[in-house]
């Protein structure tokens, strides 16, 4: 069915934080404004991970949350390589980030494996990274998000980060990047949801899905004033 796109949400009920599930929403939106009919996937712990999904989500999670569905994402990790490699279009936040890299060390220091499908590490700081955040990416112009973290994470020398970090921590409150762009895999601390007042992203994995499928890419122009207004308010408060 050449206008059904399906969307592999992983684990609804433990990662989702900070309004990460409108994430969810405005990709739906975005489609069936433009004619697309869309399927979601809501993956939980325990299920077979069967159908190839044409975009893949993750939201964030505290600590607690990720321990619990960890040997789960171990589980569909291969599966999961395979999506990513051949270029699925994926938007990872911030739990799901730190997870889909070798591991999350938490703050009592407990390491949590991750799937290792990116070459990055996140061991937490002694100080929680909260607050509004701006990002300035190559590819996606000014994103304006929030961020609310412990994890600080290292990316490995052949990995792209998202942008820079312009107001906020970032990655690691250190090196000035923020996220990873591989393939067409977003990973980011940047919670809002991230979607919402940054719609460009949106698109991008929308075109990259169509494009995964051999379909046309020139995507109906919508009326972006309201996301565009809210991303100007945000970019203006204090951290
Ligand atoms: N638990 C992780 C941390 O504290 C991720 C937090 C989140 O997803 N917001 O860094």
């Amino acid at each position: 069915m050449a206008n059904l796109i399906k969307i592999l949400q992983l684990y609804p009920q433990e990662l989702n934080v900070y309004g990460d599930n409108g994430n969810l929403l405005v990709l739906q939106k975005r489609l069936q404004w433009r004619g697309f009919r869309v399927k979601i996937i809501k993956h939980e712990v325990g299920d077979k991970l069967t159908t190839k999904p044409d975009i893949i989500l993750s939201g964030g999670g505290q600590d607690s949350n990720q321990d619990k569905i960890k040997a789960d994402l171990l589980a569909i990790a291969p599966k999961l390589k395979e999506w990513v490699n051949a270029g699925t279009p994926t938007l990872l936040i911030c739990g799901s980030y730190q997870l889909f890299g070798q591991y999350y060390q938490t703050g009592d220091g407990q390491k949590i494996a991750g799937t290792g499908i990116l070459d990055l590490y996140t061991i937490a700081g002694k100080k929680r990274l909260i607050g509004n955040t701006i990002i300035d990416s190559k590819k996606f112009g000014q994103i304006v998000a929030y961020e609310n973290h412990s994890g600080l994470t290292y990316l490995g020398p052949k990995l792209k980060p998202l942008g820079q970090i312009i107001k906020g921590a970032g990655n690691n409150n250190r090196d000035g990047l923020e996220g990873v762009f591989y393939k067409n895999l977003i990973g980011t601390y940047a919670h809002g949801p991230i979607l919402a007042k940054n719609p460009q992203i949106a698109d991008f994995l929308i075109k990259a899905a169509l494009k995964n499928r051999k379909l046309p890419t020139k995507l109906t122009k919508l009326d972006d004033h309201l996301a565009t207004e809210a991303s100007v308010q945000a970019s203006q408060r204090p951290r």
